[in-house]
């Protein structure tokens, strides 16, 4: 049981250092949606601390972080990252990508504190409730941002003169 745990801490530690990577990425190009970019900045300062706590678990666990799969999930979100530079949707497709992340974190979390729960670690069951709330938080807010976001970008791509995918 303990060592299903362990992975799927890794696993998730893999996905925080995925956020933070694909997050920062889209925070640096987001020039024209500011509220976006500074919610984006908010949950990179969460997102880095998530890692931090998911380590602690590992460690506590006895276990060491894999540094093979941090480097997988680094890459993955330079490709995510650079993929916004093509499409003219850029911030629409960010948007998209982030809701969706946002939910395989909540899915993750939750499947960690059952696991957590069966295993009676129950410090770790604490760790992740708490980003769960993190992780909640920012789904929601970019579920009722993302008309906002959508119709600012069909108005900016009308206008002439303005830069509307970022
Ligand atoms: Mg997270
Ligand atoms: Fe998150």
């Amino acid at each position: 049981m303990k060592d299903n745990l362990l992975d799927w801490l890794r696993d998730a530690h893999a996905m925080e250092e995925q956020a933070e990577k694909m997050l920062t990425t889209t925070a640096e190009r987001l020039e024209n949606y500011p509220e976006l970019r500074r919610r984006i900045e908010q949950h990179i300062e969460e997102t880095r601390r998530q890692a931090q706590s998911v380590r602690g678990c590992i460690e506590r666990l006895g276990g060491d972080t894999s540094a093979i799969k941090d480097a997988t999930a680094k890459m993955m979100a330079m490709a995510q990252g650079m993929s916004g530079m093509f499409v003219s949707d850029e911030v629409v497709k960010a948007s998209l990508a982030s809701y969706t992340f946002e939910h395989m974190e909540i899915a993750s979390y939750r499947a960690l504190i059952a696991a957590a729960e069966a295993c009676g670690d129950m410090e770790t069951r604490r760790v992740c409730e708490q980003i769960l709330v993190e992780e909640e938080a920012m789904a929601n807010w970019l579920a009722d941002h993302l008309s906002k976001t959508v119709q600012e970008f069909l108005v900016r791509d009308e206008t002439a003169g303005t830069t509307a995918k970022h």
